[in-house]
C-alpha cells in the first residue's frame, strides 16, 4: 500500500518525531527537500496532510494549491496562523496539540516573573562581569508572594499559571470572555479593569485578529508604574510599541516576554533595559513536551489515513 503523502512546512521538534513522520509517511519537508513552490509543483496534487507549526501556520495560497488536502497538523496550540477561511471553503480539518504543553508554558510564565521580580538576568550578567566584587548586590528585588496576578485568559494556560502562582502566594484575578463563576478566583469586566487591580498582568488568552493589541496603551496604563507585564501566548496580543513606550518612560515597572510581535525580530529597544526579560519563544520548547507534541501530530496523521475521529480537532469558526 503506497504512503500518505505528507507536506511539512516545518520540521517536527525531536530528530526522532520528525524519524518516524519519515518512516510511517511519504514526508516531504519544506527546506530539507526542496522550496515550497518546488514541493507543490511536484507533489502537491497527491499531498494530503499539511504539517505545520503554530508559528508558520498555514495561508490561504498554500492550502488552495493542495487539491488532495484534508488536513492540517499543527504542531502547537497556537493555531492562529492558520487561514481557517480558506481550510474550511476547501474541506480541510486542523488539527493541533492542547494540553501536552500546559504544563511546560505555565512553568516559563512563572519562571519569566520570578526572574524579572527577582532580577536573575541582572545578577547573573553582574556577577560574570566581575561586579558583585567589585561594587557589591544589586538593588533588592521584589516578593512573589502577596502579590495580584492577573491572569488575561483563563483557558488551560492561564490556569495552570494561575494554580502555580496560588502556590507561590500570589492572590489571582482574571479576565476571559466568558467568566467562571465556579471558579476561586475573582473576575474583572475587561483587560483594563484587570490590568487596574493587578500587580503581574500575565497574557494567557489566544492570538488571531479577535485579540490583537487587547494590551495597549490604555490597558498598560492602567497597569501603571508599580505594574509588569508578562507574555508567554502571542505577540499580537500586545501593541509592541505601547509596551516599548511605556518601559521606556516609567509608565510600567517591568516586562517579561516569550513572544514578540514580527518573530524573530525584537526591538533594539528593549536590549538596553535592565526591567526587562527576554525570551526567544521556548514556552514548549522542552525535550519531554516536544515529543509529546509530536506523537500528538503523528497521532492525528495516523487517525486521518485510517479514517478514525481525529484526537485533537480545532473546531472550525
Ligand atoms: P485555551 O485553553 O484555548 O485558552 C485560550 C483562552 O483565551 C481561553 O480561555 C479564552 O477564554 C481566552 N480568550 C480568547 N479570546 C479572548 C479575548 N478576546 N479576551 C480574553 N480572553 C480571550 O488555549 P491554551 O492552551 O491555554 O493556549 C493559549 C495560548 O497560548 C495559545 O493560543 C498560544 O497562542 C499560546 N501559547 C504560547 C506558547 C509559547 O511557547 N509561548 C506555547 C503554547 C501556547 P474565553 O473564550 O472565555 O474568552
Amino acid at each position: 500500500m503506497s504512503k500518505c503523502t505528507v507536506l511539512a512546512l516545518a520540521p517536527l521538534g525531536p530528530p526522532e518525531v520528525q524519524e518516524q513522520l519519515d518512516s510511517e509517511f511519504e514526508c516531504h519537508l519544506v527546506g530539507r527537500d526542496g522550496a515550497l513552490d518546488h514541493l507543490i509543483a511536484q507533489i502537491g496534487d497527491r499531498v494530503s496532510a499539511l504539517v505545520t507549526t503554530g508559528g508558520r501556520g498555514a495561508e490561504a495560497e498554500v492550502i488552495a494549491a493542495l487539491p488532495q488536502l484534508r488536513l492540517i497538523a499543527c504542531y502547537g496550540v497556537g493555531v492562529d496562523a492558520i487561514d481557517f477561511a480558506a481550510a474550511g471553503k476547501h474541506g480541510v480539518e486542523v488539527t493541533n496539540t492542547p494540553d501536552v504543553l500546559t504544563d511546560d508554558v505555565a512553568d516559563l510564565a512563572v519562571f519569566l516573573l520570578g526572574a524579572l521580580h527577582r532580577r536573575l538576568v541582572q545578577g547573573d550578567a553582574w556577577v560574570r562581569a566581575g561586579e558583585w566584587a567589585r561594587s557589591g548586590g544589586i538593588p533588592l528585588g521584589r516578593s512573589l508572594r502577596g502579590r495580584r496576578a492577573g491572569i488575561l485568559g483563563l483557558g488551560r494556560i492561564g490556569e495552570a499559571t494561575a494554580r502555580r502562582l496560588t502556590a507561590f502566594g500570589a492572590e489571582i484575578l482574571y479576565y476571559s470572555r466568558h467568566p467562571r463563576p465556579a471558579s476561586e478566583w475573582t473576575y474583572c469586566e475587561s483587560p483594563a479593569a484587570l490590568a487596574e487591580h493587578s500587580d503581574d498582568l500575565i497574557v494567557c488568552c489566544r492570538g488571531g485578529d479577535a485579540t490583537r493589541h487587547l494590551v495597549d496603551a490604555h490597558v498598560l496604563q492602567a497597569l501603571g508604574p508599580q505594574g509588569s507585564l508578562v507574555n508567554i501566548a502571542r505577540g499580537s496580543v500586545v501593541d509592541e510599541a505601547a509596551l516599548v513606550a511605556a518601559l521606556h518612560a516609567g509608565g510600567i515597572a517591568g516586562a517579561a516576554l516569550d513572544v514578540f510581535e514580527n518573530e524573530p525580530d525584537v526591538p533594539d529597544s528593549l536590549f538596553g533595559l535592565d526591567n526587562v526579560v527576554l525570551a526567544p519563544h521556548i514556552g514548549s520548547a522542552t525535550l519531554e513536551t516536544r515529543r509529546a507534541m509530536g506523537e500528538l501530530v503523528l497521532e492525528n496523521l495516523r487517525a486521518r489515513r485510517d479514517g478514525r475521529s481525529l484526537v485533537t480537532p480545532v473546531p472550525q469558526g
